[in-house]
């Protein structure tokens, strides 16, 4: 009885579990239709192994590899009014919300955090796209004001990533209010000499392109994002003509100067890291872990100073 249930029940039962394993193990990819393993897929950050497509991935994720030993602290956002429309398409907008909250476990469209990559603090936002399509409303306004406000309190530079449908229509013209509000609020960052670093991924679209999405003082991309104000098919019927190939993609972009890098986002931080330490004004970061700086190396100049004077 004891052999049976210590060892034969378990070994039936693992081999029945196991054919649930294929479904929820591998993820297929969009690209290329690769079956790639859940856990590889997670360590390279969504971008598939096989073709280097950059899927989706979550605020909260990106800042779990982005930030130095995966620390961050949430920025705290003021939470605006709930359905200020009594807004109702095929459903109500508050249970899209209710449902939007179930998929993604998150509150809402755009994550504030404060942390430091490589040794150097910065404050970050990060839109979620699986978070009904991160379109802007109220609450991303006030998370980038929040962003902003915090990173000029500190002293720190912003980084935000962007990923958007555009404006959330729930929220009529009070979502498109959210332009000129994030635009005073990146203006609060330039009077405060602090560095905007965007990094806009797929996709970038709408009212989020016409206002804090292309405001930043170095706009980098991920390979391949949708990055538009009209999408390309709304200008095909318009214009009535066949865009080029690759039209508002990244690359396309980056080529005829509306982007300073397209960066893959495994050497993201490493990019992050030259860049904020560059304009913050601060030496370059040290590679690797190496132990903290040495306190006498820092009296070394000092001591040298007199000596010249000596000279003289
Ligand atoms: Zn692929």
């Amino acid at each position: 009885m004891n052999w049976i249930s210590n060892y034969v029940r378990p070994r039936i039962n693992s081999i029945f579990s196991r054919r649930e394993v294929p479904e929820n193990l591998w993820s297929k990819c969009t690209e290329c239709g690769t079956m790639l393993f859940h856990r590889e897929l997670a360590e390279n950050l969504n971008v598939c192994t096989s073709c280097g497509h950059h899927m989706g991935i979550t605020p909260r994720d990106r800042f779990l590899a982005l930030f130095d030993g995966g620390v961050f602290v949430e920025v705290d956002v003021p939470a605006p009014t709930a359905d200020p429309l009594n807004f109702r398409d095929q459903k109500k907008y508050p249970d899209r919300m209710k449902a939007a909250l179930r998929n993604t476990g998150e509150k809402e469209a755009m994550l504030v955090v404060e942390g430091e990559i490589g040794r150097t603090p910065i404050v970050a936002a990060a839109q979620d796209f699986s978070f009904m399509g991160g379109s802007m409303g109220m609450y991303v306004g006030n998370a980038i004001i929040a962003a902003a406000t915090r990173a000029v309190e500190l002293g720190r530079p912003l980084v935000l990533f962007s990923a958007a449908g555009g404006a959330r229509m729930q929220e009529g013209i009070l979502s498109l209010m959210q332009m000129p509000r994030t635009t005073v609020a990146v203006e609060m960052l330039k009077e405060a000499g602090l560095p905007y670093i965007v990094v806009l991924t797929h996709p970038t679209t709408g009212g989020v392109t016409a206002s804090y999405a292309m405001l930043g003082d170095v706009h980098i991309a991920e390979p391949n994002a949708l990055i538009c104000f009209a999408g390309p098919r709304v200008i095909e019927q318009t214009i009535r003509e066949k865009l080029p190939e690759g039209f508002q993609r990244a690359e396309y972009l980056l080529d005829h100067g509306m982007l300073d890098r397209v960066t893959p986002r495994g050497k993201m931080r490493e990019e992050l890291i030259t860049i904020t330490r560059m304009l913050m004004g601060l030496p370059p970061a040290i590679a690797g872990d190496l132990p903290a700086p040495d306190p006498a190396a820092d009296e070394t100049p000092d001591e040298a100073a007199p000596a010249e004077d000596a000279k003289e």
